[in-house]
């Protein structure tokens, strides 16, 4: 447990969360300031920062009960989508520094959306770029 982390926090009970669902590797439960209906988060009991930073046995762990998590959050409110969204690090909006999953139902009309600028991919540079990752993968296989 890490000290001053608040998931931490409630994942040992220290403070109180509305609860959906709990085992021995997860927590889940619902987000206080809910984006959407039925806001729902997921995380690992043990602190890991964020996805850069946990174990792949533990990941998987987590993984493997998305699913069932998700269908259970959109089944109850009668939404037929979902988005599952894991910010990685505060540039990427993530705001608690344990790792965490977004559950975040969605439907027609809703109101919400994720900005999304596409810009368009050159040719010369998106061969460059993808030598470059290819060759930063091959290297930490
Ligand atoms: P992120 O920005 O991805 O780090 O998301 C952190 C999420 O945690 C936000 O959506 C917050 O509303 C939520 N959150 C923070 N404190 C609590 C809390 N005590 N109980 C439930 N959700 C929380
Ligand atoms: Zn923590």
């Amino acid at each position: 447990m890490k000290e001053d982390c608040i998931f931490c926090k409630i994942a040992a009970g220290e403070i109180p969360c509305f609860k959906v669902y709990e085992d021995d590797l997860v927590l889940s439960f619902l987000d206080i300031g809910p984006v959407v209906a039925g806001h729902t988060l997921v995380i690992p009991k043990r602190h890991y920062r964020n996805l850069l930073d946990v174990p792949a046995e533990a990941l998987s762990g987590i993984s493997r009960r998305l699913p069932m998590l998700a269908r259970a959050v959109i089944s109850v409110v009668q939404a037929p989508a979902c988005h599952l969204l894991l910010n990685n690090g505060v540039e990427a909006m993530q705001s608690v520094q344990h790792l965490h999953y977004h559950i975040l139902p969605r439907r027609q009309g809703d109101g919400f959306g994720v900005p999304w600028p596409a810009g368009r991919l050159e040719a010369t540079t998106a061969r460059q770029m993808a030598a470059e990752i290819a060759a930063a993968v091959a290297k930490a296989h």
